[in-house]
């Protein structure tokens, strides 16, 4: 990946990272309390959210607080385990078509309770409770594979499994909304859209990015990133 030179793209990541430091220092922007005075208007003029977020549906991880932003601000994509299926891919199109959205985020997190089920579905060749969910697992599939192949062993049981598929699940995400929406992909050679993973910690509600988050033009000591093959635990 080049260095990317649209300033919204770079400008979308560095609202970001400025909005979950707040969060994660226990501060909170003006925007946030002015977000009732702020309906009325946005819903006048409609809507210009200035990243999507493509995350899971833990309650633990509400986008807007985390990124202490305000309404109209993110266009939020929940799915339990932040699989990428074609509704997905269809509503991360609708907004960087229609709204002309920059960003998009693809964001898992520690103690993904969908990352659990994977690995006792998939892993352990156990029954899923219900045929949609066996369904929705499958999106995982994949990323499960791939840390298989890297010689990992989830039965061993020490998190090094769970936190390797956590972030392989990430970058699949990533990988899957440019592969399968050629609309978007187009929009990526130019450089008006990017897709970028985000690790969301429940500890202490710190986003890391992926490393390619770097050639944003953010400033080094700014930007927490994670490894995408994490050697400790998550
Ligand atoms: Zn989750």
């Amino acid at each position: 990946m080049g260095s990317f030179n649209n300033e919204q793209v770079c400008a979308a990541l560095r609202a970001l990272v400025d909005g979950n430091d707040r969060f994660a220092s226990g501060l909170r922007s003006i925007e946030t309390f002015l977000s009732a005075t702020r309906m009325k208007d946005l819903a006048e003029k409609g809507q210009t959210p200035f990243a999507i977020i493509v995350t899971c549906s833990d309650s633990r991880l509400p986008a807007e607080i985390l990124f202490d932003r305000g309404v109209g601000d993110l266009f939020v994509i929940r799915m339990a385990g932040n699989v990428i299926t074609p509704e997905v891919v269809a509503s991360v199109e609708f907004a960087a078509l229609k709204f002309k959205t920059p960003l998009c985020l693809v964001m898992g997190h520690t103690r993904c309770g969908a990352m659990d089920a994977a690995t006792q579905i998939i892993g352990d060749g156990q029954e899923p409770p219900t045929p949609f969910l066996g369904q929705l697992i499958e999106h995982v599939r994949p990323p499960f594979e791939s840390v298989r192949r890297m010689g990992c062993d989830h039965r061993k049981g020490d998190g090094e499994f769970l936190s390797a598929l956590t972030t392989q699940n990430i970058d699949h995400g990533v990988s899957q909304i440019l592969r399968q929406s050629e609309a978007l992909s187009e929009l990526a050679a130019r450089g008006e859209f990017a897709v970028l993973g985000a690790l969301a910690d429940l500890n202490d509600g710190r986003v890391r990015f992926q490393g390619s988050a770097k050639y944003f033009g953010l400033e080094a000591d700014s930007l927490h990133t994670f490894d995408p093959f994490p050697s400790q635990p998550l």
